[in-house]
């Protein structure tokens, strides 16, 4: 029962469908990342130096972002190597399930908390 008069109940509601929205958020971000990484691949075969910039796509949660962020594949290689970490256009970071861990006019680098995080882990298609 998802709605109750009763207090406690609502509360714990809450907090499950919280989980929930978390989950859904880090997975439309993981859906992204695995096309960046097609976009790597792709510029490995084409190009394969690291310093080439290639158009890597928005990993934010909103899912008519359409913002692309200009990446070396050295620098999105950087980011790719911890599975918590996902590339997203400045001011694109949703605080409530990650952190800022840089930004600057071109870029910002989130690391997902708590179960956000568990999930990007669970999908990273690396691991
Ligand atoms: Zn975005």
């Amino acid at each position: 029962m998802l709605f109750s008069a009763d207090g406690d109940n609502c509360a714990y509601s809450d907090t499950v469908l919280g989980r929930f929205q978390e989950e859904r958020l880090a997975r439309n971000e993981a859906f992204f990342r695995e096309v960046n990484e097609r976009i790597r691949e792709a510029g490995d075969r084409f190009d394969g130096s690291a310093e080439a910039e290639y158009e890597f796509l928005c990993e934010c949660p909103e899912s008519d972002c359409v913002d692309r962020i200009k990446l070396t594949l050295a620098a999105y290689e950087a980011v790719r190597a911890d599975a918590r970490r996902f590339v997203v256009a400045p001011g694109h970071d949703v605080p409530e399930i990650e952190h800022l861990v840089a930004e600057d006019e071109l870029v910002a680098v989130v690391e997902k908390d708590g179960a956000a995080g568990e999930v990007a882990e669970r999908l990273d298609p690396r691991h």
